[in-house]
């Protein structure tokens, strides 16, 4: 533990209560599950009155270098009044995660770093304006936007110049438990949850993989009716399937993995396709799909989940007349294009960083229904795993998102 052990003892309710009432109305169970009585990661200190919480996590201290078992030790109560303790119930891992430990992407905050921005769990210290947060099962965006500057106040929190990404401006998920700001913090409905059936770790994949391209086919401005076309129906793209199949598009799969596109031909795509053929040949057996089911040859909403440069030249090369292409997965290699394509078609082109928190119950409501199915596409591992989960997922080996879920006891 992390107090010398003649000033430590066990933090418990007879101590008092240093939290205050769960004020959370959506919860059940009892106050067990936070562990009051039996949190091995808590300790109270009387002669000083502080209450300190061991955090063991998996950092990362070096590129390429295998992620290493750490413990932290914070002050609850030097804590900033904005932010809340988040006792993860899972963590997922995204291409963003690889970037940084393989792909030469630096992070923002400074080396060793918690990485994991894919994160759900139940709020286990919460004051002031964020007290009625405490208990509650919450999905944290990956992407927390100030909710203050010029660029919130106009909308654009994306560029919000001081947004809070776990697990690149601070410490993440692939933890015990995780520091966020309050703000922005999706609760999750306990009876809805219950009703779902599945594990609020699972629902940790909200937080980026669903949410993303859910902002990405806001961007769009997908219309029921419309063509949507995903380029990599993996971690991302099979969830932007989904969705866009949810609001009456029809939609078109690519993938290079044909047991991707089986995946995804029983939710929600259309027509599923290799991406592996001539892009000429790909443009022109879409045209054909799209005249002989009476959908528009123009405006097509063509997404690039892949983050792969031959995904990207794909996207690009199936650009028609009042196109839009939403660029949503990332890759730090370049392509070549004629950008004056855009012009000759009158298309647009447009980035998605993430998805404002104000979207997520909607993306929430949209998995705890059913429009939305996650199982097939997630993978639980405990997180001991955590280097061996990073290194399949780097080698291509799996098949669903991995989401790791914390076993440090
Ligand atoms: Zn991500
Ligand atoms: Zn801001």
């Amino acid at each position: 533990m992390l107090l010398p052990r003649e000033t430590q003892g066990k933090y418990t309710a007879e101590g008092g209560c240093f939290f205050g009432p769960r004020l959370c109305t959506g919860g059940g169970g009892s106050d067990d599950w936070f562990g009051w009585h039996s949190h091995p990661s808590l300790t109270f200190n009387p002669k000083v009155q502080q209450v300190k919480l061991q955090i063991r996590c998996w950092q990362m201290v070096a590129p390429g270098e295998p992620l290493e078992l750490s413990t932290r030790d914070v002050d609850l109560d030097d804590l900033n009044p904005e932010t809340v303790v988040v006792e993860v119930a899972g963590c997922g891992v995204c291409h963003t995660d690889l970037g940084f430990l393989f792909g030469g992407v630096q992070t923002r905050h400074a080396l060793p770093l918690v990485l994991g921005h894919e994160i759900s769990g139940k709020v286990v210290h919460a004051t002031g304006a964020n007290a009625e947060l405490l208990g509650c099962s919450v999905v944290v965006p990956a992407v927390i936007p100030c909710g203050q500057c010029k660029p919130c106040r106009a909308g654009r929190g994306a560029v919000c110049p001081k947004q809070f990404f776990p697990g690149n401006d601070d410490h993440g998920g692939f933890s015990s438990h995780v520091l966020v700001p309050g703000r922005g913090l999706c609760v999750v409905d306990e009876e809805a949850l219950t009703a779902w059936g599945g594990a609020l770790s699972a629902l940790s994949v909200v937080a980026d993989a669903v949410t993303t391209p859910y902002q990405a086919i806001l961007n769009s401005d997908l219309k029921p009716g419309d063509v949507a076309v995903f380029i990599g129906v993996g971690g991302v793209g099979s969830f932007g399937v989904q969705l866009a199949s949810a609001q009456g598009a029809h939609v078109v799969a690519l993938d290079v993995d044909s047991g991707r596109l089986e995946q995804v031909a029983g939710s929600g795509a259309d027509l599923c396709l290799s991406a592996l053929g001539e892009h000429r040949e790909i443009k022109r057996t879409l045209r054909l799909w799209a005249k002989e089911g009476g959908y528009s040859q123009t405006g097509w909403k063509i997404f690039e989940t892949s983050g792969h440069p031959d995904g990207q030249a794909l996207a690009f090369a199936l650009l028609g007349y009042d196109a839009h292409l939403a660029v949503v997965g990332y890759t730090r290699e370049k392509i070549s294009v004629r950008l004056s394509n855009l012009m000759a078609f009158d298309a647009t082109m447009r980035g998605t960083w993430g998805c404002l928190p104000e979207h997520y119950p909607a993306v929430l409501d949209e998995v705890l229904s059913g429009a939305v199915d996650l199982g097939p596409f997630v993978e639980v591992r405990p997180m001991s795993e955590i280097n061996e989960v990073f290194r399949e997922l780097h080698e291509h080996k799996l098949k669903r998102r991995p989401v790791l879920v914390p076993d440090f006891n």
